[in-house]
């Protein structure tokens, strides 16, 4: 089974930058910060989330060191780098990896300095490895950011097809409503950038409906619309993909007890999966497919028809979504080929 997860082609759409630091990296770069060494398990700890986590609020604060350390053009690189090189490692051959530009000023670096070094990362990953990709950006849930997030689709307005593929809105879904982020959406669909919008983790079903509202074509995570069938309804007419990380979500209490990723992709919903932030929540994508395997009890046939939905449903191009369905297809003849009959 291990081996089928390693050698499956995978495509992750929902994956963060500044969740998904190598700790070693963040070691070397406070040790810097501060002259002296500091120890990878301090690190660890600063990262990654405890046992008992209660919300996302608490989830989330495992965010502060690592936009702390991500103020340079530098480290914004190396950082994109060696995620898309850990991502290659497993296979992955498409990732859209996220971040919120608006965090990473502190240093001095404009918009336009911080997502350039971002693509300049992922270039030089695309050029070593066998992988694909392209970034969202991410607008954040505030009460007094409006500028910031004007600013970032902005942004992501100039660099749109150049490394850049849709924006997204991240943060404490709880204490920042949806509905209260209509103008940047307004923005992104006047300027043809596609977006995904977090909904249904920390709040419930009304998030995703106003998202949906928004015009948002994937949601981030969307567990929750489990609360209201007619909703579930309009995910499956409208063939709206969720974005589900599990491991993520039973951190961060969006669910409890057995993910329900099995009875959303039994009711037909298009179900992708991703890992969320391999470093803050401990895991990474094969990590999550041996989770499924092993509780929500799906087989490996759902996870590459998972896969393919994630394919069909990149923001990137229609080349490289072409290719990527290809590459999946490919996989699952050669399985049939080696008689591994589909369940
Ligand atoms: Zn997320």
């Amino acid at each position: 089974m291990k081996n089928d997860i390693k050698e499956m082609p995978k495509v992750i759409l929902h994956l963060h930058l500044d969740g998904s630091l190598r700790p070693e990296t963040v070691r070397e770069w406070v040790s810097e910060l501060l002259g002296k060494e500091v120890n990878l398990e301090e690190i660890k700890k600063m990262l990654m989330v405890e046992k008992g986590c209660r919300d996302l609020n608490q989830y989330l604060e495992k965010f502060d060191l690592p936009v702390k350390v991500l103020q340079s053009g530098e480290h914004i690189k190396r950082a994109t780098y060696e995620l898309y090189e850990d991502l290659a490692k497993q296979n992955v051959k498409y990732a859209e990896v996220r971040f919120a530009p608006s965090k990473h000023l502190l240093g001095g670096l404009s918009y336009d300095e911080v997502v350039q070094s971002a693509i300049d990362g992922l270039q030089s990953a695309k050029k070593e490895f066998d992988i694909d990709g392209n970034l969202i950006l991410c607008c954040m849930r505030g009460d007094d950011n409006e500028k910031d997030n004007i600013e970032t689709v902005n942004v992501a307005k100039r660099f749109l097809g150049h490394g850049v593929c849709a924006v997204d809105l991240a943060g404490a879904e709880a204490l920042f409503k949806t509905e209260n982020f209509e103008k940047i959406f307004q923005m992104a669909k006047e300027y043809n950038i596609p977006y995904t919008i977090h909904a249904g983790e920390a709040d419930g079903p009304e998030s995703i409906r106003k998202a949906l509202e928004f015009g948002a074509q994937r949601i981030g995570h969307g567990v929750r619309c489990l609360e209201d069938e007619a909703l579930v309804r309009a995910l499956i007419e409208n063939k709206i993909p969720l974005e589900v990380c599990p491991i993520s979500n039973l951190q961060t209490q969006a669910v409890n007890g057995v993910h329900p990723i099995g009875e959303l992709f039994k009711k037909g919903i298009c179900v992708t999966v991703s890992p969320d932030n391999n470093t803050v929540s401990n895991t990474d994508i094969i990590e999550e497919y041996e989770y499924i395997l092993n509780n929500p009890n799906l087989t490996i046939e759902d996870l590459i028809a998972m896969n393919k939905n994630a394919a069909m449903n990149i923001f990137g191009t229609d080349k490289q979504k072409a290719e990527l369905i290809e590459t999946i297809e490919r996989y699952k003849d050669e399985r049939k080929d080696m008689g591994i009959d589909e369940k």
